[in-house]
């Protein structure tokens, strides 16, 4: 489970540029927490995936939440005494405050100040805000633009609404050889932010695309959520059926250029966390590790106490610690087809992790088994993988005492995981070790 393996199973020369291109199509749709931004957004992903659509309607309940009026917005503008646009929708879905009620006025600018959002301290971009839960109406633009307002009667029309309608969310079930889940998670609500929603999307897609092609243990489920309000919704529709989950990433902020996070589960303790960050660690890139805190994406949703399932968050720089976070620059340029492919290689490894882990037995544990008589030197010198070793071997054989999980090998080694497997599977292919739940099944004659 590598980014090699993922492009021989997609026939994808350049996974990096694959996810660039489909966040470039998402880019422009107005998202939010409901309406059509949403949907048209699912609607691309099922294009080449079994996504389902959930409609829950307004006023159902979900835990202590009620599912929102749906917002749907078609134009938003303000013009000048001359007619011309000079804050307009249309060139940026930022400019209008989410979940702005309906708008049609003329006003001074003295009156219309108050409704308008900009950024001193970043004078050239506009910011991302939202009023979900209060009626409310603004535009955000930048200072400069602000600034280039002068006095007189301004036109303003939001045409927008707010009715009974649903929440939609997004969900793929790829069944493995068992039925216990590894739950995948991203946000689809932000509108044209590439980093902070789009790049999870994208990450998410692609890893899906991969999963329905290639045999898999786990069963994953992959959700597309509006973050928090559809987090909360699938929980309370799931809540009998969360005992299935076994681990769980949030993916978000996958395409800048900073260094991998991984934000721990509330355990703290979960395989997930462990797989991480000992993934993190092999990769040498300066990855960090975190601990979890009730604030961010929806791990916050995942890891309530009441359900406190083992779920972190993968990510490169967390959010609020970038400029560009929640702006107009966090834009299509900011994030890189490289640092995309990078967070989705991360991600396959921490599954191969998951996906691979299990204790093992040393079938010939008394002194070292002879390795050349078997081939293994020559298996090894033969491998296309290149990460096993004489040494892999030699910690597998030597740690293989029923008490010790690959991933505690590859720990206590300081050798990657993958190698560890992979020097399990030829010790095992030529009958040295065994899985050690199969061992009465396991003739141990010929050590
Ligand atoms: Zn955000």
């Amino acid at each position: 489970m590598d980014l090699n393996a993922l492009k021989l199973a997609l026939g994808e020369e350049d996974p990096g540029e694959a996810m660039h291109a489909l966040a470039a199509r998402l880019y422009p749709l107005c998202r939010s927490i409901t309406g059509n931004g949403v949907r048209q957004t699912l609607g691309i992903l099922k294009e080449d995936l079994p996504l389902i659509l959930h409609e829950v309607p307004t006023g159902t309940q979900v835990l202590d939440w009620t599912v929102p009026r749906e917002w749907n917005i078609r134009d938003a503008y303000i013009k000048d005494a001359s007619g011309k646009r000079v804050v307009d929708f249309q060139a940026l879905n930022l400019h209008v405050v989410g979940y702005s009620v309906p708008v049609k006025a003329r006003m001074t600018l003295a009156e219309l100040r108050p409704r308008l959002h900009s950024m001193p301290d970043k004078p050239d971009l506009v910011q991302y805000r939202n009023s979900f839960y209060k009626d409310d109406w603004g535009f955000c633009l930048s200072h400069r633009q602000l600034e280039s307002l002068k006095e007189g009667e301004y036109e303003v029309c939001i045409d927008s609404s707010l009715t009974e309608g649903g929440l939609t969310y997004g969900e793929i079930t790829l069944p493995g050889s068992t039925p216990e889940e590894i739950l995948i998670s991203c946000h689809v609500c932000h509108p044209s932010l590439a980093n902070d929603n789009l790049s999870g999307i994208a990450v998410a897609h692609q890893l899906a695309r991969y999963l329905a092609k290639v045999p898999h243990r786990y069963t994953y489920r992959i959700l597309f959520l509006p973050v928090t309000i559809g987090a909360i919704t699938w929980l309370a529709r799931n809540q009998d059926d969360l005992g299935r989950i076994r681990h769980g990433l949030v993916l978000s902020l996958l395409g800048d250029s900073g260094p991998m996070t991984y934000k721990r589960s509330r355990r703290g303790d979960a395989a997930v966390d462990r797989a991480a960050a000992h993934v993190l660690k092999q990769a040498g890139k300066g990855g960090r590790v975190e601990d979890f805190i009730p604030y961010g994406y929806d791990e916050r949703q995942f890891c309530s106490p009441g359900f406190n399932l083992p779920v972190g968050c993968l990510m490169r720089t967390p959010h609020g610690r970038f400029p560009e976070y929640h702006t107009s620059g966090d834009n299509l340029a900011f994030i890189k087809p490289a640092n995309l492919a990078d967070s989705l290689a991360t991600l396959l490894a921490i599954l191969e992790v998951l996906e691979h882990d299990g204790v093992f037995l040393n079938l010939n544990p008394k002194g070292e088994p002879q390795l050349g008589r078997r081939g293994l030197y020559r298996a090894m010198a033969d491998r296309k993988d290149g990460d096993w070793n004489e040494m892999s071997m030699l910690w597998a054989l030597n740690l293989g005492d029923g008490k010790h999980s690959l991933l505690d090998v590859a720990e206590r080694s300081g050798l990657p995981f993958g190698g560890i497997f992979r020097a399990t599977e030829a010790l095992r292919a030529c009958g040295l070790m065994a899985p050690a739940g199969d061992i009465g099944k396991t003739k141990t004659g010929d050590g």
